[in-house]
């Protein structure tokens, strides 16, 4: 029996590798243009954290995290996101005495155990931005702005943003306490899934597909409408702010984000070119997560993109994404030869090519001369140096003239050759 990958796992394998580093390519260039800097984490962190702050009663921690004990009885678990341990290395290493806000990003994949489907897995990639340190609304505005840009960039199709705000957590959880009285004045009309979770994550209910659920919901009161003048007001700024860069938005108030530790405003960037798994990214503001790691008051935002659907959601009808084509490296050398007592000289040749600079490849599978020629075609080569017992000779891929030369003089005359090209 052949040994597979594990369910809901996927390969990425050399043709698509273009298309993933074209993505990390504009999200390197779009987070230097708006003043990011990478940060690169563990796979793996204490369970404590992400139980701590994505909180309990979600999705994610009761039943997608990839948790298991390690030889010295730690319990650990696979990253399910990256914005909690962001925050842990933030307050590790006292980027608090920075200059706030700190701004990340990452790229990097994560691991929940979900159902696999199209678009969904269960190690996938996101690209990811936080800014920590400030709760100017300018900072929720610019990580919108910025996710906007990135989209655009890479030519994602059809996209719609919606925005809502939360509040702070006194009053949401107010406001838990009305929906949940909602809830359990329609529990019959609930479907039994959302009915179980009146107690624990009444505000997920919003999410629900089956119609007496959405019946229900729709005649709910929202927390929208329960924001104190301060949170209200931020909320306000942001989507002015929004208005003036020139980014449509939507205002939904049902809008609830799968983990606990939102505060304020918080967005979904959805394509319609996706099917059912249509949320491309999504984030908000967490404001009392990096004190409920133990540190100082740090508010902060940010989001996550899966890459995976940023590729479903820019795919032209083709298969092939949309924007220039960058073109492989070339290959000005392929040294070839044709007796095996030469291979250590191509070996070096091919060696000192490397080191000046050229694009080089070497017979590596024991062909013929002309099973050699043929490689050197198909990889592109501009000249295939040819040594043999007698000496050497470079052909030139273009013309087709072939010569002999001095094995001493060989890659000087590629360099010469290709500088004349
Ligand atoms: P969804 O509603 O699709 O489950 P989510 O709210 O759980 O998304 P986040 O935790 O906010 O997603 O993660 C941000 C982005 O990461 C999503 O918008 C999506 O593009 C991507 N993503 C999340 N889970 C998966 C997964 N299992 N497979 C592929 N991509 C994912
Ligand atoms: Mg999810």
């Amino acid at each position: 029996m052949t040994i597979r990958a594990v369910r809901g796992v996927h390969d990425i394998l050399p043709g698509e590798g273009e298309k993933w580093r074209r993505v990390e390519r504009i999200a390197r260039d779009v987070f230097d243009s708006y003043g990011y800097e990478e940060i690169r984490l563990p796979i793996f962190e204490r369970t404590e954290l992400f139980a701590r702050t994505i909180g309990e009663a979600t999705d994610i921690v009761q039943k997608e995290m990839y948790t298991f004990e390690d030889a010295g009885g730690r319990s650990l678990t696979l990253r399910p996101e990256g914005t909690a341990p962001v925050c842990r290395a933030y307050l590790e290493h006292g980027m608090h005495k920075l200059a706030q806000p700190v701004k990340l990003w990452y790229l990097s994949s994560f691991f929940r155990y979900e159902r696999a489907q199209a678009g969904r897995y269960r190690q996938f990639w996101q690209i990811g931005a936080e800014a920590i340190g400030s709760d100017d609304p300018a900072v929720d505005a610019e990580t919108i702005v910025l996710l906007a840009d990135l989209l655009d960039a890479v030519g994602a199709r059809d996209v719609r943003l919606r925005i809502s705000s939360l509040g702070s957590p006194e009053a949401r959880a107010a406001y838990r306490a009305e929906l949940q009285a909602h809830l359990r004045e329609h529990r019959a009309e609930l479907s039994s899934d959302v009915r179980e979770r009146i107690d624990l994550n009444p505000l997920r209910a919003f999410d629900a597909d089956d119609p007496g659920t959405r019946e229900v919901m729709a005649g709910a009161p929202r927390l929208l409408d329960r924001l104190s003048d301060e949170d209200a007001e931020h909320f306000a700024e942001v989507r002015a702010l929004l208005d003036r860069a020139g980014v449509a938005y939507e205002v939904d108030s049902t809008l609830v984000r799968g983990l606990d530790y939102y505060t304020r405003t918080v967005f979904e960037f959805e394509s319609a070119a996706l099917g059912a798994q249509s949320g491309v990214g999504g984030g908000g503001r967490y404001d009392g997560l990096v004190e409920a790691l133990g540190g100082p008051p740090a508010p902060g935002c940010g989001w996550a993109a899966g890459i995976e659907r940023i590729l479903l959601a820019s795919d032209d009808a083709g298969g092939a994404v949309s924007g220039p084509p960058t073109s492989t490296p070339p290959v000005d050398l392929f040294v070839a030869f044709t007796d095996l007592t030469r291979r250590a000289d191509a070996f070096g040749l091919t060696a000192e090519a490397r080191r000046a600079g050229l694009g080089a490849q070497m017979e590596l599978a024991g062909r013929s001369l002309k099973g050699q020629l043929k490689q050197a075609d198909r990889v592109g080569a501009r000249f295939v140096a040819i040594l043999s017992v007698a000496g050497a000779a470079l052909k030139d891929m273009e013309s087709g003239e072939q010569r002999d030369v001095d094995r001493v003089a060989v890659l000087r005359e590629v360099l010469r050759g290709r500088g004349a090209a």
